[in-house]
């Protein structure tokens, strides 16, 4: 324990597998042009050190969303609060996420951008729970598989705190139904 925190994925292991994915993602678009369109807020601390690990020149973006209240959480109604400043048209898209929970907000992003004509279009989400998906998204890269239990840190919040943590971890009081009622980070 750490404070009030469970540590679950030490600043040490989110180093090693954000430069381990930066590799890869260089590997693969070698000669492409990249665009990572990062999901606010919880994709940025993520979307900021991957970057940084991404031996290539690219373009950063960014989009808000927000899903509706927990009743239509199964209608997978996504409003998109901040939109992106970039054109899609021939660009070879990644969209950086911070986790997949019932993929549904993914789900809907994915569409979204699809219809904006890029070259290619992937994802890529630094935690997945293991439960079953409402909207079954395909995740090109994958930084951890998780537990379906609530976890902040690196970004990820609990009632907007607890994002600047350096490390994943788990707060026993936390309400993860509340992630519905505010827009979707
Ligand atoms: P989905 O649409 O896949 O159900 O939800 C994805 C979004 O819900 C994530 O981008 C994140 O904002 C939020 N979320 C899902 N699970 C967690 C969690 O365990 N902790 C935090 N802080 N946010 C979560």
């Amino acid at each position: 324990m750490a404070g009030e925190y469970e540590v679950l994925l030490s600043e040490e292991v989110l180093q090693r597998k954000v430069q381990e994915l930066g590799r890869q993602i260089t590997a693969d678009y070698r000669g492409k042009r990249l665009l990572l369109v990062g999901v606010l807020k919880g994709a940025v601390v993520f979307i900021v050190d991957l970057a940084r690990n991404i031996d290539l020149p690219l373009e950063i973006d960014f989009m808000a969303v927000s899903s509706y209240g927990a009743s239509t959480e199964t209608s997978g109604v996504v409003r998109i609060i901040k939109d992106l400043e970039a054109s899609l048209q021939d660009k070879d898209v990644l969209i950086v996420e911070d986790i997949v929970d019932t993929g549904l907000t993914l789900d809907y992003l994915r569409q979204n951008l699809l219809s904006r004509s890029p070259a290619s279009l992937r994802i890529c989400a630094l935690l997945n729970k293991r439960k079953e998906r409402k909207a079954p998204v395909p995740l090109d890269y994958v930084g951890f598989e998780i537990e379906d239990q609530w976890v902040v840190g690196y970004g990820l919040d609990s009632g907007e705190l607890h994002r600047n943590l350096p490390y994943i971890g788990l707060v026993k009081d936390a309400q993860p139904l509340s992630k519905r009622e505010e827009p979707c980070e």
